[in-house]
């Protein structure tokens, strides 16, 4: 018989006391359904300051199949998930919620779409925003509107982390060491074939979302930031353009100074003029600062996460 594949599914867990232990039966119960395969769960405790810490421990302690790394503070989910990919030793390789908006069920249809062969890994999709708060969702379509027109990485509406993938695409994944990390451009500029599974969003069993709307509006402009250059040629093109109307103008007043001498007036109209070109040249900068923190925060090259415990000793501790 051949050997067994493993799968191993990563768990970004942010006080996650009471969610954790209902995601673990249920990926239990899908695991029993899986003869064919071993799953691993490798789950991330991201610095959390409840009992997740505590409930890793036990279910290690009890099933031999759950790891865990634990980080030294909170670094964020990507960080978390970053993490899992370093350390994912499985054949297919999965992220998912620890809060069952990824349904574990879903994890044998996508396995049976990858043991076909035509895909490399499997990404899911909401297609209903149900239980968001309008304004939520609003912005968040607006965001994917404007990236995917100005960004290489396509990235697909409601698209979730929650994916299951081949070893080689975590490789690559791995390969992509950046600091700033936007995982779903990152999936998308990789390549690889995907099929996309659309299912109906579901609400978390327990605990409360971790993204406050500031976290996402920053979330989002890293995105932007991290896979696009349109906001600086924006910036360069503003430039050009008002290179050219004060360009005109100053040809303008020449000739009417020419023409009909220069009564002083106009103190108000040039005020808006000097405010407005201020305003702009400001707004040029303040892109261009943009750009110039992430590169500062990728030149110092500091770890992309610390764990402070872990029960796996080969597990890479700083990255
Ligand atoms: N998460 C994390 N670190 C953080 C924030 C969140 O590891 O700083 C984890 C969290 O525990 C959960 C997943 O990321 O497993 C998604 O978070 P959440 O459910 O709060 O986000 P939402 O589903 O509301 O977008
Ligand atoms: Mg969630």
């Amino acid at each position: 018989m051949a050997a067994k594949k493993t799968v191993t599914i990563i768990v970004p867990c942010y006080n996650e006391e009471e969610a954790l232990p209902i995601f673990y039966r249920a990926v239990c119960d899908v695991a029993d359904s899986l003869p064919g395969y071993t799953l691993t769960l490798l789950l991330v405790n991201d610095g959390s300051k409840d009992h997740t810490l505590t409930i890793m421990r036990e279910l290690a302690s009890r099933d031999e199949r759950v790891r865990y790394l634990s980080f030294s503070r909170n670094f964020g989910k990507e960080a978390a998930m970053f993490a899992g990919f370093c350390n994912a030793k499985g054949d297919y390789v999965a992220v998912m919620d620890a809060d069952m908006q990824d349904p574990p069920s879903l994890l044998p249809q996508m396995l049976a779409i990858l043991e076909e062969g035509e895909y490399d890994s499997v990404a899911t999709r909401r297609v209903t925003r149900e239980g968001e708060p309008p304004i939520r969702s609003f912005f968040a379509r607006m965001f994917y509107r404007i990236i995917n027109r100005i960004s290489e990485a396509d990235i697909v509406d409601g698209a979730r982390d929650f994916r299951l993938m081949k070893r080689e695409m975590v490789a690559a994944i791995v390969s992509m060491c950046e600091y700033n990390r936007f995982s779903k451009g990152i999936f998308g500029w990789i390549g690889f074939r995907t099929k996309w599974l659309p299912f109906q969003n579901v609400e978390r069993v327990a605990g409360e979302t971790k993204w406050s709307f500031w976290k996402l509006f920053k979330y989002s402009i890293d995105g932007i930031v991290n896979f696009s250059q349109a906001p600086l040629s924006l910036a360069s093109l503003t430039g050009v353009l008002f290179t050219a109307v004060a360009f005109l103008m100053i040809l303008f007043i020449i000739v009417r100074k020419l023409l009909f001498g220069d009564p002083v007036a106009g103190w108000a109209s040039t005020i808006c003029v000097i405010l407005f070109i201020g305003g702009i040249q400001l707004l040029c900068m303040g892109i261009i600062g943009q750009y110039l923190a992430k590169t500062y925060m990728e030149v110092k090259h500091r770890p992309h996460y610390i764990i402070a415990e872990t029960n796996d000793d080969e597990a890479e501790r700083v990255r």
